[in-house]
């Protein structure tokens, strides 16, 4: 059997590694990137591009948590966020981490081979076709999707205005052209815009920046972990529920999971609420950093359960409680899921305090050709002002179709899959494989973000880590 692997990312490093042996003679992995291995986020950069996650919980092998744990050992060590207690490396790092394990996972097999080349068409007969864009034709048997969430939306229409950065990674390159005393607006406010302030400040960026976005939220700041034993958050506990399972009902598991360790969920609700609201996103942050060593678990439980919990009972809740979380309060619930790093923190508060940076929410219109220098003209909800350069943060939401994918999915289409009405294609959620014509096909699988149906938190590590065990387990049957 030959497998072909679409996307050479952390999901295709995850399938490789979870193959048994002996499942395939052969696969072909399918990348136009120069670097294999990495995907979009992992790729070599600025030493300031550090990931977003602590070891424990960013191993690519499912089942075993201290997998990058060991293969970090004493690299870690002069990465250490201090507030934290924990290594947080830069992602070139992790990156190669990702690279050791798919070189490993090669070995198991007879024949392994990368082509540089995006696949842009399928068909199934006998055996699967995908073809390159270069118009050649792989025969392969078995086909994984593992093309990932894609590069930022353009949602001003700006690509092309001299002075608009389209794609901030890698940041090492974006940021080289950028002047030391340039007034730019980095547009979004999650962990993206995170990463490109902390790195224009490491490059000793001088000039006004201004994180501009519609809510002005950060993500919230991490916490030291904790050992949490969950007892009613739990998906045992989900399916006792009598009655259909909501968010009122999940909030009834929540309010006793709070209670058990001697907090109060209506309290910390309210005070989650009033932080989406406050436009002092700088005291917001402040807090944040004060509490990374608090004896509190509340945000720790919720970051949990969106990681966890949240993707297994996602397509249990109704469409109007879907509906509710994606399009109120999607800001919330993706920076208490994914927070930043101390050490970002304590960059952006240095920033905040200074003057040198501002958080402007609101943003309704981005015009170019308007500003002293050329530049740009940014409405919001205060007023106005200027930016000499604007830099795109904003990431596509979960379960995009990645742009170099759309060829592919499109052909796939045509071949009897759909599209989930929650964006993605529609998967079976026990076995990654592809639904078409309605029923599970063996033949081909999806890894990652693109598989549908799942929560609208954008996949981790572990996440992808768990889906690539399920794909490898039905392949291997
Ligand atoms: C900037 C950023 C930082 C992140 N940091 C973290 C972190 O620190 N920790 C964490 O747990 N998660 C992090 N994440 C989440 C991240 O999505 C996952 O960790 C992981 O990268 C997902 O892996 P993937 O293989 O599904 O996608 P990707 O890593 O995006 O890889 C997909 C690959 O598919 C290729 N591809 C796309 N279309 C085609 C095609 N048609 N043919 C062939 N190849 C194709 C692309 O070139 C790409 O190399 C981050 C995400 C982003 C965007």
């Amino acid at each position: 059997m030959e497998i072909g692997i679409i996307g050479a990312g952390a999901a295709a490093v995850g399938l490789l590694d979870a193959l048994p042996p002996g499942t395939a003679e052969a696969v072909t992995v399918f990348d136009p990137a120069p670097l294999p291995w990495r995907g979009r986020p992992y790729q070599p950069d600025l030493d300031s591009v550090r990931v977003n996650v602590t070891p424990e919980i960013s191993s690519i092998r499912f089942g075993d948590g201290g997998h990058y744990v060991r293969w970090l050992g004493e690299r870690g060590a002069v990465h250490m966020d201090r507030l934290l207690g924990r290594p947080l490396v830069p992602r070139g790092v992790f990156g190669g981490y990702l690279e050791d394990t798919a070189r490993a996972a090669l070995t198991k097999f007879g024949r392994a081979r990368v082509v540089r080349a995006a696949v842009t068409g399928f068909s199934a007969g006998e055996r699967l076709t995908l073809t390159t864009a270069d118009g050649r034709r792989h025969e392969v048997d078995r086909a994984v999707l593992c093309v990932g969430g894609g590069t930022p939306h353009d949602h001003y229409g700006l690509t092309g205005t001299p002075g608009f950065v389209p794609d901030p990674y890698p940041l090492e390159r974006t940021l080289a052209d950028v002047p030391a005393d340039g007034d730019v607006a980095v547009l979004g406010s999650g962990l993206t815009a995170v990463d490109i302030v902390v790195s224009l400040a490491a490059r000793g960026h001088t000039g006004r920046i201004s994180l501009v976005s519609r809510s002005g939220a950060l993500p919230y700041v991490w916490q030291r972990p904790r050992e949490i034993e969950l007892r009613h958050l739990t998906f045992e506990r989900v399916r006792a529920l009598t009655g259909p399972v909501t968010l009122d009902s999940l909030a009834g598991l929540m309010r006793a999971e709070l209670a058990d360790h001697g907090e109060d969920w209506d309290e910390l609700a309210a005070r989650i609420a009033a932080d989406a609201r406050t436009a002092d996103t700088a005291g917001v942050l402040r807090r944040g950093v004060d509490e990374v060593d608090a004896p509190a678990v509340g945000r720790q439980i919720l970051r949990i359960t969106a990681h966890g919990l949240a993707p297994r009972v996602w397509r249990m809740l109704p469409g109007a409680d879907r509906r509710l979380l994606r399009e109120r309060h999607f800001r919330t619930v993706t920076g208490l899921a994914s927070p930043m790093v101390p050490v970002n923190a304590a960059a952006l508060l240095d920033l905040f305090a200074s003057g040198q940076l501002e958080a402007v929410r609101g943003i309704r219109k981005i015009e170019p050709g308007c500003g002293p220098r050329g530049g740009f003209r940014l409405a919001h909800a205060a007023g106005e002002r200027t930016a000499d350069l604007v830099i795109n943060a904003v990431n596509p939401p979960p379960h995009a179709i990645p742009r170099a994918a759309e060829p592919l999915v499109t052909a796939l289409l045509a071949a009897g899959a759909a599209l989930d009405p929650s964006g993605g294609l529609r998967t079976d959620p026990a076995s990654g494989r592809l639904l078409v014509g309605g029923r599970p096909d063996p033949r081909v699988h999806v890894v990652g973000d693109l598989a549908g149906g799942g929560s609208f938190v954008t996949s981790g590590i572990p996440v992808v880590a768990a889906q690539a065990h399920l794909a490898a387990a039905s392949l291997a049957r």
